[in-house]
C-alpha cells in the first residue's frame, strides 16, 4: 500500500484486554439487561446439559443397570424435556431480540460520542484525513459492534458453563477418560489462538484498505465534474481499478487465514472423538464404564465440540468486533488539540477590537513557519483591508482568529481577552468568517442563511439577505428562499454561493467579521455590491470588518490597509501612505494584470489612463493618482 501521510491506519495495535476496557463502560450502561441475558444464556444451556444425562438413565436402566425403566419415567423424562425446551424457547427468544437491541444502543452510543469527538477535532486532523475513511469508521466498523456487544460475553458464559458442567458430569463418570478428552481443549486453545491473531490481522487489514477505496472512489465521484471535462476516466478506472484489486488481494488472503483456522478446528474435533472412540471403547472392554455413561459421554463430549465450533465461529466475530472497537479507540484517541482552557470564560461584551501581538505561526504538521512576528493593532469598529501576494498569509492570519489553529508564539485579543482563556463556543459567535471556498450545506438557501443563527426568523433571514445584497437573485431562483441548493450548494453559481454565506455570517451578528477574497468570483457590478454591503454593515453596525482582497480599488476604499508580505507586515497605513509604496504594491502583486483590466474599465467609463504601454507599474502609479485625487 502507498504510504501516504494519514492519520489512518492504526499505527498502534491495543491489545485486546485494552479494547474491552474501552467497551465496557458503554456495556455498563445496560447492566440490568445484560445480566437477564446472562440468565436467559445460562437457561438455554440447561437442556443441553439434561439431555444426555436423561440418555443415560434410560440406557442404563433399559440394560438392567440401577433401576428398571418403565413407561411411567419415560413419561415423566419427557415432560422434564418438554418443560426445559419451552423455558429454552422464552430464553432464546429474550437473548436473540432483547440482546440484539442492546447491543444496538451501545453502537449508537458509541457512534454518537465518535461524532461528538470528530466535531471537536481541528483543522490539522481534517487537513490529514480522509474522509472517506473517517465515514466508514464511525458507519461500517460500529456496525460489528452490535453483534459483539451481546454475542461476547455471552457466548463465552455459555462456553464456560458448559465447558465446566461438561466437565464436572464426565468426571463423576470417567476421570481417566474426561482427562484424555479435555487434554485436548489447552493445545486447541494455543493453535487457535495462533491462527485467530492471523485473521485478526488480516480483517484490520482489510479494513483499512476499504477505507482507502472509500476514499478514492469520494474522489472520484466528487470530482466527476473534472474527470468529465479532461475526459480523464480512462486514469480514474486505474486508479480505482488500483485499489479494488488490493483489497481482493487482502481479501484472499484473509480466506486462506480463516481456512487454517477453520480446519485446524475440524481436526480438533475429530481429535476429540478419536479418544472417545479409543478411550471410551476400551473402558467398555475393560469394564470401567457403563454403556449408558458412554452414551451420555458421546453426548457431552458432541455438546463440547459444539460448543468449542461455537467459540471458534464467534471468534471470527469477536475479530470484528474489536477492530471496530479499536478503529473506535483511534479516532477517541486524536487528541483535542484546540479546547476550552479549563477555566475558559465566555468571551466579554466589546466593541469588537483585535490584537495581535508577536503572533509567530507555523502549520504542526507541516512545520512551515507561515506567519513571523506579526504584531498588528485591529480598532473596534475599523474597516481594514488585508492585502499580499498568494501564499503570504493572509488567510493563516484569519483562521488564528477564531482559534482554527493555535499561535505558535505570542497572542491574540480581542477586546483585550487572550483568545486562548476564552470559549470556543462564544469566541466564534462573535467573529464571523466567510471563507474563502465557500461551503453551503445540502439544504434551502433559507436554512444555509440561518445556519449561524439556529432559529431565525424568516424576517431576520431576509433581513440578512438584504443586507448581504442577496435578495434580488434569491428571488429570482425557482423558489426563492426555498429554493435547493443542491450538495454543497453545487446549483448555484459561485458569486451566489459567496453572498449567501456573507448573509449566514450577518445572520449571526458577530462583532468582526472576516472575508477572505469575498469578491473573487463576482462580475464588477456585484464587487461593488458587496464592497458597499461591507461598508453599510461597518458603518451602519459598528462591525469590525477585515478584507482580503486583492483589488486595488476595494483596498482604496478601506480605512486602513494592512499588506502581508511572506508572513510578515510589509506595510500598514491608510490607502493613501501604502499605496505610494507603488514599488512594493508591484512586488506584491497587487499592480498585477488586474489593475490593467480596472483601467481598461475604468476607460470605459470616460478616464484616461495609459492603457497603450500595458504596464501594470504605470497602471498602478496612474490608479494611485486617480483613486487619490
Ligand atoms: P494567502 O491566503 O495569503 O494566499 P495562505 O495563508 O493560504 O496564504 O498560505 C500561506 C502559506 O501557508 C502558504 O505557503 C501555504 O502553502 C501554507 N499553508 C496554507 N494552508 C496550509 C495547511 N493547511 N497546512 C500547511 N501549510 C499550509
Ligand atoms: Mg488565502
Amino acid at each position: 500500500m502507498p504510504k501516504t501521510k494519514t492519520n489512518d491506519p492504526g499505527a498502534h495495535h491495543a491489545s485486546s484486554g485494552a479494547l474491552i476496557r474501552r467497551f465496557l463502560p458503554y456495556l455498563a450502561n445496560y447492566k440490568m439487561v445484560l445480566c437477564l441475558d446472562l440468565f436467559c444464556a445460562a437457561l438455554t444451556t440447561l437442556c443441553d446439559i439434561v439431555l444426555p444425562k436423561i440418555m443415560s438413565i434410560i440406557t442404563n436402566s433399559a440394560m438392567g443397570v440401577g433401576i428398571t425403566l418403565t413407561a411411567g419415567i419415560v413419561l415423566k423424562l419427557a415432560a422434564l424435556y418438554f418443560v426445559l425446551r419451552i423455558i429454552d424457547g422464552a430464553a432464546s427468544y429474550y437473548m436473540s431480540s432483547i440482546g440484539h437491541i442492546m447491543g444496538v444502543h451501545i453502537e449508537t452510543d458509541m457512534r454518537r460520542d465518535a461524532f461528538d469527538h470528530l466535531l471537536q477535532l481541528d483543522h490539522t486532523y481534517y487537513n490529514n484525513t480522509k474522509v472517506g475513511t473517517i465515514m466508514g469508521r464511525i458507519t461500517n466498523d460500529l456496525f460489528d459492534v452490535t453483534e459483539f456487544a451481546h454475542h461476547c460475553p455471552e457466548e463465552f458464559f455459555i462456553a464456560g458453563i458448559k465447558i465446566v458442567a461438561s466437565f464436572v458430569i464426565l468426571c463423576r463418570a470417567s476421570i481417566p477418560l474426561t482427562l484424555a478428552v479435555f487434554a485436548c481443549v489447552p493445545l486447541m486453545g494455543v493453535v487457535s489462538v495462533y491462527l485467530n491473531g492471523r485473521l485478526r490481522a488480516r480483517f484490520r487489514q482489510q479494513r483499512v484498505q476499504i477505507g482507502e477505496l472509500n476514499s478514492t472512489i469520494e474522489d472520484s465521484l466528487l470530482g466527476q465534474g473534472v474527470v468529465k471535462a479532461f475526459a480523464a476516466e480512462d486514469e480514474e478506472r486505474e486508479k480505482f481499478a488500483k485499489g479494488n484489486r488490493a483489497f481482493e488481494q487482502i481479501k484472499t488472503l484473509g480466506y486462506y487465514a480463516m481456512g487454517a483456522f477453520n480446519t485446524s478446528t475440524r481436526l480438533f474435533d475429530g481429535l476429540m472423538y478419536l479418544v472417545v472412540i479409543l478411550a471410551g471403547g476400551l473402558s467398555l472392554v475393560y469394564g470401567k464404564i457403563t454403556a449408558g455413561d458412554l452414551v451420555a459421554y458421546m453426548l457431552y463430549v458432541t455438546t463440547l465440540i459444539a460448543t468449542i465450533r461455537r467459540i471458534v465461529e464467534f471468534a471470527e466475530q469477536f475479530q470484528r468486533g474489536m477492530t471496530g472497537i479499536e478503529r473506535f479507540a483511534e479516532i477517541m484517541d486524536t487528541p483535542v488539540a484546540i479546547k476550552d482552557a479549563p477555566d475558559a470564560v465566555p468571551l466579554q461584551p466589546g466593541p469588537g477590537e483585535i490584537r495581535f501581538e508577536k503572533v509567530c505561526f507555523e502549520y504542526p504538521d507541516d512545520h512551515n513557519k507561515v506567519l513571523h512576528d506579526v504584531s498588528l493593532d485591529i480598532r473596534a469598529g475599523e474597516r481594514l483591508a488585508l492585502v499580499g501576494a498568494s501564499g503570504g498569509g493572509k488567510t493563516t492570519l484569519c483562521n488564528l482568529i477564531p482559534r482554527f489553529y493555535e499561535v505558535t508564539s505570542g497572542r491574540i485579543l480581542i477586546d483585550g481577552q487572550d483568545i486562548r482563556r476564552v470559549t470556543l463556543k462564544s469566541l466564534r459567535q462573535d467573529i464571523g468568517i466567510v471563507q474563502q471556498d465557500v461551503y453551503l450545506f445540502s439544504g434551502t438557501v433559507a436554512q444555509n442563511i440561518a445556519y449561524g443563527k439556529p432559529g431565525a426568523t424568516r424576517q431576520e433571514i431576509e433581513a440578512a439577505a438584504r443586507l448581504a445584497g442577496a435578495e434580488k437573485f434569491i428571488l429570482a431562483l425557482k423558489d426563492g428562499y426555498d429554493t435547493y441548493v443542491g450538495e454543497r450548494g453545487v446549483k448555484l453559481s459561485g458569486g451566489q454561493k459567496q453572498r449567501i454565506a456573507i448573509a449566514g455570517v450577518i445572520a449571526m451578528e458577530p462583532k468582526c467579521i472576516v472575508l477572505d477574497e469575498p469578491t473573487a468570483m463576482l462580475d464588477p457590478r456585484g464587487r461593488r455590491e458587496v464592497i458597499d454591503t461591507i461598508g453599510r454593515l461597518n458603518r451602519e453596525k459598528g462591525i469590525t470588518v477585515v478584507l482580503i482582497t486583492h483589488h486595488m480599488d476595494e483596498a482604496a476604499k478601506a480605512q486602513r490597509v494592512v499588506v502581508l508580505d511572506k508572513g510578515k507586515v510589509a506595510a500598514d497605513g491608510t490607502p493613501k501612505e501604502v499605496f505610494s509604496q507603488v514599488e512594493l504594491l508591484h512586488d506584491i502583486g497587487l499592480a498585477a494584470p488586474e489593475t490593467v483590466e480596472l483601467c481598461w474599465e475604468l476607460n470605459q467609463e470616460g478616464f484616461d489612463l495609459p492603457l497603450d504601454k500595458l504596464d501594470p507599474k504605470e497602471c498602478a502609479q496612474a490608479l494611485y493618482d486617480m483613486v487619490m485625487a
